[in-house]
Formats: C-alpha cells, structure tokens, sequence
C-alpha cells in the first residue's frame, strides 16, 4: 500500500484547510485494509473530505476516496433490488447509478458532497431524510476481520456503530425499481431546496440542538458573516463554516469556540460541532 509521511492534505479537504498534515496510507485492494487494520487499532479515515477540518493529524489516515472493488445488484423481487455499493462511491456517482438504472432511494443525497463512506458514517441527508430507509447491511473491517451489521441512524448520527476505529467497506442497498425519469426529476426537486455556498466550505458547522435551530441562535448573536482569520460563517447562512482563502486549523477552531460560548450566553444551549475537528 502506497504511503505519504506529513502530507499536505488541504487538497483533500473541501474547506482547504491551510495547514492540515497528516501520514497518509492510499489502500489499493482490500487486502490492504485488512493489513491496516491489523497493524493500526487507533486511526483517521478520511474520505470525500466534506465534513472534516484538519490540523496537525498524529495518527494515522487511511484514505478511502479511491476506488478498491465494485458494485453489485441482485432482484429481490418485481419491485425491489439489493446493490452492494462499495463506500469509495462518491454521492453524485450514486446519483448518476440510480438515474441510469432507474433505481430510487437515494435522492435525498443529490447536492451534499462527498462518498458514501462518509454519509454512512453520519447519516449525511436533508432534513426528513435518513439512511435507515435505504441501508439494509453495512459492512466494517476492524482489526483484520470483515463483519456485516444492520444499522441504526438518528440525526447525523450511526447510533450502533462499532467500538473504536473501524472502515466501512460498503453497504446494501435496498432500492426501489423505477423509471430515470422519475429518479431525476426527484434529484432535481431535492437540488433546487438547497442553499447556494459560495466558497470552499464543509458544509454546517453545528448539530442542531435538540429544540432549534443552530443557523438561527448563530444568527441572533449577530454571528452571520462572523470571520477569525481566514475562517468565517457565510454571510446568508449564520450555521454555513467557509475557507475566505487562506483559513488555518487554528482559525478554524477559535472561531467555534467563540460560536460555542455566544450561544450558550444567549441561549444556555451548548451547540456541538457538525463537522469532525481532528486534533490529534
Ligand atoms: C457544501 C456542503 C453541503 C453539505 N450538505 C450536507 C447536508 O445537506 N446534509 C448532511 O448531512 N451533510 C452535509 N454536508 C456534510 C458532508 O458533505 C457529509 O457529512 C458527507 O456525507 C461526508 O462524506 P465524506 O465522504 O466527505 O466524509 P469525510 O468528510 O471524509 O468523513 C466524515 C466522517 O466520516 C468518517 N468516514 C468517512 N468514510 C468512512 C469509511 N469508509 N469508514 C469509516 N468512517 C468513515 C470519517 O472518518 C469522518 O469521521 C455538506 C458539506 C458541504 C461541504
């Protein structure tokens, strides 16, 4: 498996983050998973790069953009199919399987950025949508040995993942047999719901609280457009985290905290990160 010490990984992560470094292994079959596995019980993955911002990383990095195997599908019956969809895939490369195939299910996906890894990992979807409707398996390898669980997702969360570190190697999809046309013109309905970002960005910052909304406690503190450095909250979307250019790790994180603490001063509510902060 092909190595890269202390690389330079901003590349890599959708918000560009300036000085994000890390060892870095590139898997190339799944072998090589399963030796990483082995050899390493405390490491990152990193996949589409959409939902993380990035220092100095210490341990290390497997990274599962890059294709390893492929996809499979099998009728279960006249209207359904099960897929096996490895987690490399990126979203919009889904997107264009279903459309192609005329297999609905994972429409609610169209607009979010990254591979199916990482939305599987936290139940990446707009609000009224969930994996739990489309994932019948899920596939991990942890420590050396490949096992099958069938999940269960609440907001942005996968509640029965495994303990400590493990890669999602791919999961089943459960799809329903459709037309392309409807496929698409459900992946058009869902696109033109969503906010235009402008800028490198990972998407929202914040975990809505329980009872509300973390965009609009963000907002009410005046925190819309609010920048420390090179990181900034988008001036449309008080809960939207974007790279101004030249945006470092410690940038990153002094902006949250400042959030964090003018929330829970209004609001007595600890907002808690969305995106993943990768310290160590
Ligand atoms: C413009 C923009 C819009 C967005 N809109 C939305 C939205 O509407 N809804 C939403 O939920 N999210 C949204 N996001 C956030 C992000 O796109 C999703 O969370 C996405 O699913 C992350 O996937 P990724 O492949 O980029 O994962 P990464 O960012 O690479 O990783 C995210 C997490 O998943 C883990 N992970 C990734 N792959 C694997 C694997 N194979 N095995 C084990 N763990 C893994 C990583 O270790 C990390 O903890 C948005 C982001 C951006 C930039």
């Amino acid at each position: 498996m092909k190595f890269k010490k202390r690389a330079d990984i901003s590349e890599l992560l959708t918000i560009k983050v300036k000085d994000a470094v890390c060892d870095l292994y590139f898997p190339e079959i799944i072998d090589d998973l399963v030796r990483f596995t082995t050899e390493f019980d405390d490491y990152r993955i990193l996949s589409g790069g959409s939902n993380i911002i990035a220092g100095d990383v210490k341990k290390p990095v497997l990274y599962m953009g890059k294709a390893i195997s492929t996809s499979d599908t099998d009728d279960v019956d006249e209207y359904l199919v099960k897929t096996f969809m490895p987690s490399w895939v990126s979203n919009a490369a889904l997107l264009d399987y279903s459309i192609k195939n005329g297999l609905s299910g994972v429409e609610f996906l169209a607009g979010i950025p990254g591979n199916l890894g990482g939305a599987l990992y936290g139940n990446a979807a707009p609000a009224g949508s969930s994996w739990d409707d489309v994932v019948g398996v899920i596939y991990v390898i942890q420590n050396g040995k490949v096992f099958p669980f069938i999940p269960k997702y609440s907001y942005r969360s996968l509640d029965n993942k495994p303990e400590g570190c493990f890669v999602i190697y791919g999961a089943e999809l459960i799809l329903t047999k459709d037309t392309s046309e409807n496929v698409r013109a459900r992946i058009l309905e869902f696109l033109s719901k969503r906010i235009k970002i402008k800028g490198h960005s990972a998407g929202s910052l914040f975990k809505n609280p329980k009872d509300g909304k973390a965009g609009y406690m963000l907002d009410q503190c005046g925190m819309k457009g609010f920048s420390v450095g090179g990181a900034k909250l988008s001036d449309n979307h008080a809960n939207i985290i974007i790279n101004t250019g030249e945006g470092t790790f410690d940038d990153f994180c002094r902006l949250k905290d400042i959030a964090i603490e003018r929330v829970r001063e209004k609001f007595g509510v600890t907002l808690v990160p969305e995106v993943q902060f990768w310290y160590d």
